[in-house]
């Protein structure tokens, strides 16, 4: 093999091969796909970030010292191939590559872990054990191509509304809600605990002069749920806006998705063909839909909810049947929401807090929240907290505090509804769930 490709540079991607750039020299760099030796002639398709391309050397086109290194590669190697393009009629895309040059960059070990061809599929957590190969499949690789222009709109639509990006810590002395479902960490001499959300933050920033500020990060959860939609470290999008109220926050929440969703159709079709996903852009308004309501619908075709009941899994599936795509749930119960949720003025019983939700699966969870000092300490009572732990949250709130509402999303739900994916864990590179804490 030659050495003269040392510090050559990529001059295509696969994708950008076509069959009209005949005779134009090439310069592709990528893995082995396949490779069929065929005697006279050998085939190998090189794949790249996302595309592949076939490599044709015929044993008379090609010099024999080529010809005689292309026949000991390896599948998954990876590799430089110098070469002209010819139009093919039977080749992928319409065009070949005849190699004139091979660099073998870095050699696969075999037999591979994992196959990366798209015809067998294995079980997930064998697909997750050897990640780096998984991703190697375009169909796999798009998911996070369609996670990522998710995300990169979110950005882009928050920042055109003149949202302010920031970071809390993940770090902290005590729990956001109380709960329990907190990973405890050493912290030098103390005990501390990761972020279940940034919620008392993205408060005490209201309190700050903000407005409107958003954060894209980590939330931590100890829950020991094994499901098809739990994860124990998720990536949260999460909103707070000043001077508004949570009919605002449902309106933010549901011009964001929908341009989500466009962005996504717009941009990631190649990536939506690859994994066959049908995406349609959402019709608005999104149904708002009463939380009475819902347990009336869920009772009425036959799964048992009690009023004031936080929803079980049975009544997801009963609403995910009955609706299809986003709603929203209003007007929940306020003895099931976090103590921070606001209480409906005209009846207490009730909050200003709701759901977004997608078929069956929670989206988001947002609300209008307590911004008066002595109801806030009420409602830490009353859930059996003690204020004295949450001081230096409360005080934000006894130097002028405006009404302020928000939401959280998880993005891996998020982007579940934007490929069609019905385990959570194939919408995170390296999940960590109930078993897995590696890769
Ligand atoms: P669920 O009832 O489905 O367990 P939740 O009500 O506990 O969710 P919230 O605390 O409301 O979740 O969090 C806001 C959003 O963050 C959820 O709507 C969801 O999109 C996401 N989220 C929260 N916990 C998880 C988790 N364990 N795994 C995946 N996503 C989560
Ligand atoms: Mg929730």
């Amino acid at each position: 093999m030659t050495d003269s490709l040392e510090n050559c540079r990529r001059t295509h991607y696969s994708k950008q091969v076509k069959p009209d750039m005949k005779e134009e020299e090439v310069i592709l760099m990528g893995w082995i796909h396949e490779m069929r030796d065929l005697g006279g002639i050998i085939f190998v398709l090189l794949r790249d970030r996302d595309g592949v391309t076939q490599i044709t050397a015929p044993s008379k086109k090609v010099s024999t010292e080529l010809f005689e290194d292309l026949r000991k590669l390896k599948k998954e190697s990876v590799i430089i191939v110098r070469g002209k393009v010819q139009e093919s009629g039977k080749a992928p895309g319409g065009v070949e590559v005849i190699p004139e040059e091979l660099k073998l960059l870095s050699e696969s070990k075999l037999p591979l872990p994992l196959d990366t061809t798209e015809k067998t599929r294995a079980e997930i957590d064998t697909r997750l054990d050897s990640r780096f190969i998984d991703l190697r499949k375009h169909s796999v690789s798009a998911i996070f191509k369609i996670k990522s222009r998710m995300l990169h709109s979110v950005r882009n639509f928050l920042e055109s509304q003149d949202y302010t990006e920031i970071n809390t810590p993940k770090i902290g002395a005590s729990a956001t809600e109380g709960g329990t479902e907190l990973f405890p960490i050493t912290y030098f001499e103390r005990e501390a605990f990761l972020g279940q959300s940034p919620q008392l933050y993205k408060q005490m920033m209201m309190a700050s002069g903000f407005d409107s500020v958003y954060e894209i990060a980590p939330i931590f959860r100890a829950e020991e749920h094994d499901t098809l939609r739990h994860l124990n470290e998720v990536t949260s999008i999460d909103v707070e806006t000043a001077f508004t109220d949570h009919i605002d926050a449902m309106d933010l929440l549901e011009r964001l998705v929908v341009d989500a969703v466009t962005q996504v159709k717009k941009y990631c079709q190649d990536e939506l063909d690859t994994i066959g996903f049908d995406l349609q852009i959402p019709k608005t308004p999104f149904p708002r839909i009463e939380y009475d309501e819902m347990v009336d619908m869920v009772n009425s075709v036959g799964v048992h909810m009690e009023h004031g009941e936080d929803m079980p899994r049975a009544a997801e599936k009963a609403m995910g049947e009955i609706m299809d795509g986003y709603y929203f749930i209003t007007g929940w119960p306020t003895s099931i929401k976090p103590f921070y949720v606001m209480p409906d003025p005209e009846n207490p019983l009730k909050s200003c807090a709701f759901d977004l939700m997608f078929q069956d699966l929670e989206i988001s969870s947002g609300a209008m929240r307590v911004h008066d000092h002595d109801l806030l300490v009420e409602k830490i009572k009353k859930q059996g907290l003690n204020p004295d732990s949450f001081n230096r949250y409360l005080a934000a709130f006894e130097y002028g505090m405006p009404p302020h509402a928000g939401w959280g999303v998880g993005a891996e739900r998020f982007t579940m509804t934007l490929t069609g994916l019905k385990n959570i864990r194939e919408t995170v590179l390296f999940p960590r769930d109930r078993r897995r804490l590696t890769p």
